[in-house]
């Protein structure tokens, strides 16, 4: 079974997924690491996000791997490289390019494969391109000052005032919400979660019940 966790930044996708994750023992994808692996590997190229070409043969040659909690780039964990200011301002763009998406959700369709289609995946198209037919979709939310409060503690925006990750996660939702391939968007089918006022147990508790009622325990 598929749990497909969709949201934008700083919802507590990757807290809850993860959490999902070791309640039912399930492998867990953080496919947002992959376009990530892709910006950065067109960064370290001198690659601009305009040059389809050249991002497209990138995207074909890179070796692209999820292993544990830890993303691989050609053979090499680039966990804390994939998660620099650099890389965050330049994913959205880079993500919006439709045969980059194409290349990138066939590795992580063959990656849940490989898992025996056990798993929580989070993202922004999980439940509407990546997996439609997942039995559990949920689409978190939270409002905006909290979203960057939370991601204020991760260790990716340390130095960074709040205001500053605010406008940050502004400028990624409106990109993400408005290109022409697999918006950011609730699935029709998708349980939304306003994590507002819920602790992570609270979210947590909720995705397990769903993923109860759909058969598993
Ligand atoms: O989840 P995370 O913030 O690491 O995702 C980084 C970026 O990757 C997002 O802002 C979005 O542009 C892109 N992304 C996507 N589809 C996904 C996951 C992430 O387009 N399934």
């Amino acid at each position: 079974m598929v749990i497909a966790i969709d949201g934008p930044g700083g919802v507590g996708k990757s807290t809850v997924s993860r959490a999902v994750a070791d309640a039912l023992g399930f492998a867990y994808l953080d496919t947002g690491s992959y376009y990530r692996a892709v910006t950065l590997a067109t960064l370290e190229a001198g690659v601009a996000a305009d040059e389809i070409p050249a991002v497209l043969e990138i995207a074909r040659a890179a070796d692209l791997d999820f292993i544990g909690r830890s993303m691989f780039l050609n053979g090499e964990n680039v966990s804390d490289g994939v998660r620099t200011p650099e890389v965050t301002a330049a994913v959205s763009p880079i993500s919006a390019i439709k045969v980059v998406r194409v290349l990138v959700v066939d590795r992580q369709r063959e990656w849940v494969h490989r898992h025996d289609g056990r798993a929580v995946v989070e993202g922004r198209d999980i439940g509407t391109v990546v997996f439609p037919e997942a039995p559990v979709k949920v689409f978190l939310t939270a409002d905006p000052a909290v979203r960057a409060t939370r991601r204020s503690l991760d260790a990716e925006a340390a130095g960074m005032a709040v205001t500053e990750i605010a406008r940050a996660l502004e400028r990624r939702d409106q990109i993400d919400s408005t290109r022409d391939v697999s918006p950011l968007v609730a699935a029709d089918d998708a349980v939304g979660i306003d994590t507002t006022h819920l602790t992570v147990d609270e979210v947590v508790s909720i995705i397990l019940s769903l993923a109860a009622l759909a058969g598993e325990h």
